[in-house]
């Protein structure tokens, strides 16, 4: 059998269309994939039904194949994998590392200063308070420093009592954190490289110690420079980022390879949407992409 040596994977949110934004994520995960001739991967983040816009999943997979970011295995779909989290989460709380948290929001900003640090201040961490009932299920962290190497940013390097505290892995509503699923999702599609958005940075040290506690293999990370508008906001539904024209692919994508700082030859966005795939393959240059958190859209 053949060692998978490189898998990557692109996990959109179906909360609208594929728009700049998102695209740079596809198109440097991606190619990050192919110029090692890796697998690339696509799963549907699902997980938060009143974020998410009916059709928008089908939507950005067509939007993707008109691109020819073509995937290598079936799309997988968080929000059918609600039995795995919760197998997840009853293995972590038997090795007791995680524990019922009876606060709100009101109740963990009245105990910040300026109401404003969210970190939870460890309210339910020995036990629940007797007039609170159940309402998330939070994960202990320990006095730990969590570090790794980020591809692009470098040394990254977090202490989680202060940085992360105690944080929700099955929130209020039942539906299980963004922190789990990812973590759970990338180590069962055996994903090795991590290439996404620089937004999902400062998460990065909690879901390495949540692949810590479970025993899974760390992946290796890239963030990428994430395109914000004018006002310094991310590209997003709610910022009205327009959604990409799959009938201007070669255009589209030639300024999303500029975006991630590959050199262009003159003449490759009038070029065949297949020639400008051939192009980026073969001259993808990950040290080539800016190191910044974010870049504004030209
Ligand atoms: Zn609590």
């Amino acid at each position: 059998m053949q060692e998978i040596t490189y898998r990557g994977r692109f996990a959109p949110s179906p909360t609208g269309a594929l728009h700049f934004g998102s695209l740079i994520a596809a198109v440097g995960s991606f190619l990050d994939a192919r110029s090692r001739g890796g697998e690339w991967l696509v799963r549907m983040e699902d997980l938060d039904p009143p974020r998410e816009v009916p059709g928008a999943a089908d939507d950005i997979l067509r939007t993707l194949e008109a691109f020819g970011l073509h995937w290598d295995a079936d799309v997988i779909y968080q929000s059918q994998r609600a039995d795995v989290y919760q197998q997840i989460l009853d293995r972590l709380e038997q090795a007791q590392l995680v524990y019922p948290c009876g606060c709100s929001r009101k109740d963990i900003r009245a105990h910040t200063a300026d109401g404003k640090n969210t970190i939870y201040p460890g309210t339910c961490r020995n036990g629940l308070p007797e007039d609170r009932q159940i309402r998330s299920v939070r994960l202990r962290v320990p006095e730990l420093d969590i570090r790794f190497v980020d591809r692009l940013h470098g040394m990254i390097e977090e202490w989680l009592p202060e940085q992360s505290g105690d944080f929700i892995l099955r929130r209020a509503d039942g539906l299980f954190a963004y922190q789990l699923a990812v973590v759970v999702d990338d180590a069962a599609q055996g994903i090795t490289d991590i290439v996404r958005g620089a937004d999902l940075l400062d998460s990065t040290c909690r879901q390495i110690f949540l692949q810590q506690s479970l025993g899974y293999a760390l992946p290796r990370y890239l963030h990428l420079p994430i395109a914000v508008n004018e006002k310094g906001e991310k590209l997003s539904k709610q910022t009205h980022a327009r959604a990409i024209d799959t009938k201007q692919a070669p255009k589209t994508l030639a300024a999303a390879l500029r975006f991630l700082g590959q050199q262009l030859p003159d003449d490759l966005e009038s070029s065949r949407l297949d020639d400008v795939w051939d192009w980026a393959i073969q001259s993808w240059d990950s040290d080539r992409i800016p190191i910044a958190r974010m870049i504004k859209e030209r």
